[in-house]
């Protein structure tokens, strides 16, 4: 199923928690969903899963357009909150048949067998809640999340808090899930959307600041300002690199220069036409690849987080 999230705007006050978020998730990918803490993230998730209304804009699953005022789209949509409140209370089983039930299914039984199979909860189906580590919590959010069977899965930070070998459990949990159904996972942490998603969308501020493969991210294409490496065969004055008009930055460091544009367009062309003015002979001339971590700080710069 595509999810197809259009121009939502959420106010809270007068703040803005999203602005003109649009984008669309087609059936089958792993998104991430990547940004600071209060970039809005949670906000968005509630808003898809029908749990807040939007200010404005509008979010649609196929046909279906998703309000707080009806239920006819949740069995498609299986969500798992931030913080995964769970009744501590109840027993692993008793919990999932009580979701079960909400959703109407019938043979509750069969499928929270089904979902204890596929979560991996089988040692600790007949535990209290309360009794879990944070790691199998995770699991029966997980198993919560998709005990209907839905079409599209929310998870937000669904890894936040867990130990590196809960971590790289819950990791491919979500990997092969993913493999039935459309993903979009939250995350502040780049790392976490780098080992699990094949798409990033960036938001900042409540507001989308890059959408694209991970290697289209990585690349450049994506980023606002871009940076090339040069080296010419003679000297160069750094101000007749500025002369480009569409230079930002220039660094020498005695071998090769490091030249940041303005934009987000591909600033080769005029270093190749600078070179061939200047008499000057190229010897390198490539784009920085910079890994998702600096790239998120420099979309994110100057947020609060
Ligand atoms: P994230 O999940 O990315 O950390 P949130 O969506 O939780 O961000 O929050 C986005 C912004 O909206 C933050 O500034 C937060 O303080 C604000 N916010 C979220 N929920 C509420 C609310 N119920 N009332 C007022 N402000 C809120
Ligand atoms: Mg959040």
């Amino acid at each position: 199923m595509d999810l197809i999230i259009n121009k939502i705007t959420k106010l809270f006050g007068k703040q803005k928690a999203l602005e003109q978020v649009s984008f669309s998730v087609s059936h089958g990918e792993l998104l991430g969903f990547l940004g600071p803490n209060g970039a809005g993230k949670s906000t968005l998730m509630k808003i898809i899963t029908g749990y807040l209304p939007a200010d404005g804009g509008e979010v649609f699953l196929d046909d279906e357009r998703i309000s707080t005022d009806k239920t006819s789209f949740r069995k498609n949509i299986g969500y798992l909150p931030e913080h995964n409140p769970l009744y501590t209370d109840l027993y692993v089983k008793e919990f999932l048949e009580i979701t079960a039930g909400f959703y109407h299914l019938k043979n509750k039984k069969q499928h929270v067998a089904r979902m204890v199979e596929l979560i991996g909860l089988g040692d600790e189906q007949h535990k209290k809640i309360g009794a879990l580590s944070k790691g199998y919590r995770q699991r029966v959010g997980l198993a919560q999340a998709l005990i209907h069977d839905p079409k599209v899965l929310i998870l937000d930070e669904p890894t936040t808090g867990l130990d590196p070998n809960q971590l790289e459990d819950i990791r491919s949990l979500i990997r092969n899930i993913s493999r039935e159904k459309t993903v979009i996972l939250s995350s502040h942490i780049m790392q976490e959307v780098e080992a699990v998603c094949n798409r990033v969308v960036i938001i900042n501020k409540g507001k989308i600041v890059a959408d694209g493969s991970i290697s289209e991210v990585k690349s450049g294409k994506l980023r606002r300002n871009q940076t090339v490496i040069a080296a010419f065969d003679k000297p160069v004055e750094k101000e007749k690199l500025f002369s480009l008009g569409t230079v930002k930055s220039a660094l020498f460091d005695g071998e090769n220069w490091e030249i940041e544009s303005d934009g987000n367009e591909d600033i080769r062309p005029q270093i190749f036409r600078f070179a061939v003015e200047n008499n000057l002979t190229l010897l390198a001339l490539s784009l920085k690849q910079q890994n998702l971590e600096n790239i998120f700080h420099q979309l994110t710069r100057g947020s609060d987080a």
